[in-house]
């Protein structure tokens, strides 16, 4: 028997009326109960964005911000120095961030990697998407990123790309690292 794919699979764990356990399958408790073992971080995000739990915006914010706090290869950028002596410019660099996770998909092919197709098209037909290369994923905007911080796009680039790439990176992390604990947890592969 084929799975649901494990993200969808929790988000809809998560928001399902009946939470029945059943010995012999992998049921919307198991899945619920298995996010448990992914780091509060994770928890965090894995609510927000495949939950649909939107409350959690500011918790998974303060979460990445503690994060970010003290992870040496965010620590050792020089903008951080900055953003270190102003707690509220890093918590408003991890809400920006935790925003662009929650909507990631190409803006002009809508994350299928091709364009010329209606709504609803199949992946693999049309034509290459020119904005994101194919990958479906969105591309960094740094004249937005700098406006998120009040400063230029040419600044954004200049001084606070890396920092940016820093965070970014312990989404990413905190993301996979929940899915491989959920992963043992449901006894996946
Ligand atoms: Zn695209």
């Amino acid at each position: 028997m084929s799975k649901r794919p494990l993200r969808e699979a929790v988000g809809a764990a998560l928001n399902a009326t009946s939470l029945a356990p059943d010995n012999t399958r992998e049921t919307p408790i198991d899945r619920v109960a298995a996010l448990s073992r992914a780091s509060r971080l994770g928890s965090a995000l894995w609510r927000l964005k495949y939950g649909d739990d939107v409350t959690l915006l500011t918790t998974a914010a303060e979460l990445l911000a503690n994060k970010a706090r003290t992870d040496s290869r965010v620590r050792e950028l020089t903008p951080y120095t900055r953003v270190g002596r102003r707690p509220e410019l890093l918590l408003l660099i991890c809400q920006y961030l935790i925003g662009e996770w929650l909507q990631d998909n190409c803006n002009t092919c809508g994350g299928r990697g091709r364009t010329g197709l209606g709504r609803g098209g199949i992946r693999g037909i049309g034509k290459l998407c020119l904005s994101c290369k194919g990958s479906g994923k969105r591309r960094i905007n740094g004249a937005e990123r700098g406006r998120a911080l009040g400063v230029t796009g040419a600044a954004y680039w200049k001084t606070w790309h890396p920092c940016f790439e820093a965070i970014w990176t312990l989404i990413l992390e905190a993301d996979t690292g929940a899915a491989s604990r959920l992963r043992a947890a449901l006894r996946r592969e």
